[in-house]
């Protein structure tokens, strides 16, 4: 696992990110239980991963704009999809949807290595440049459209799908491990999608569980699916 560059380095936000997760765990809904995933939840700096306007709001939990017409998830959401891919720290993960990065920043505290694609390339390069200033050094991003997966790093251990498709492309399908788990939310745009939580068991995907969720589209696609 990556050395660990944030705790103990008092950034005056601490009591919020605490609060935060607190508020997750006292809630009886929530399904936020792992403890590597709510150490984490305590340690990512999820203000530095939205605009300076927005960052007085960054640990309320809700999503927030961070442009392009994009969002960065709600971090008790980040934290269920992230407890649900049942990570372990020699895994390899992809991400689909890089957005501002705070989910691979995540991710990256808990597995060997994650790979993200992000078809806007304004969005990858501010994600890339935030994730190396804070030394996540185990995080690759590519622009590109994600449709495709990331060919040449696969097979994957898991999967985290963080935009909507009509159905899961093939190619990611083809590029996460036997036995390997992926949380993708499922959909068109207009009704409510379904947050799949789905593992590979002798070449198939088998359905583990669903969540309505609504995530923005994953655009691109042509001559992929
Ligand atoms: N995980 C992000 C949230 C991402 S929002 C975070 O923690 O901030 C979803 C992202 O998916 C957006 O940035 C959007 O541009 C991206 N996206 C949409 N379609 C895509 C595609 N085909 N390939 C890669 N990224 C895509």
């Amino acid at each position: 696992m990556n050395p660990d560059p944030s705790p103990g380095i008092p950034d005056g936000r601490q009591g919020e990110r605490n609060a935060l997760v607190d508020s997750f765990l006292r809630d009886p809904r929530s399904r936020v239980q792992d403890p590597r995933v709510v150490a984490v939840m305590r340690e990512v700096p999820r203000h530095r991963f939205v605009p300076p306007d927005l960052q007085a709001f960054a640990y309320d939990d809700r999503p927030l704009p961070i442009g392009s017409g994009q969002t960065i998830s709600q971090p008790s959401l980040v934290a269920y999809m992230t407890q649900e891919l049942k990570v372990r720290p020699s895994d390899r993960v992809l991400e689909i949807g890089t957005g501002s990065g705070y989910q691979a920043a995540i991710l990256s505290r808990l597995v060997r290595e994650v790979y993200s694609v992000e078809i806007i390339a304004s969005l990858a390069e501010t994600a890339a440049k935030v994730l190396a200033d804070l030394g996540y050094d185990n995080v690759r991003i590519r622009c590109g459209d994600g449709h495709a997966g990331w060919a040449d790093a696969a097979p994957f251990d898991a999967i985290l799908v963080a935009c909507a498709p009509e159905a899961v492309p093939a190619p990611l399908a083809e590029q996460l491990r036997e036995g390997g788990r992926m949380v993708v939310p499922v959909g068109p745009q207009s009704d409510p999608q379904e947050l799949l939580f789905l593992e590979k068991r002798d070449g198939q995907l088998k359905r583990q569980g669903t969540l309505p969720v609504r995530f923005v589209p994953m655009t691109g696609g042509n001559g992929i699916e």
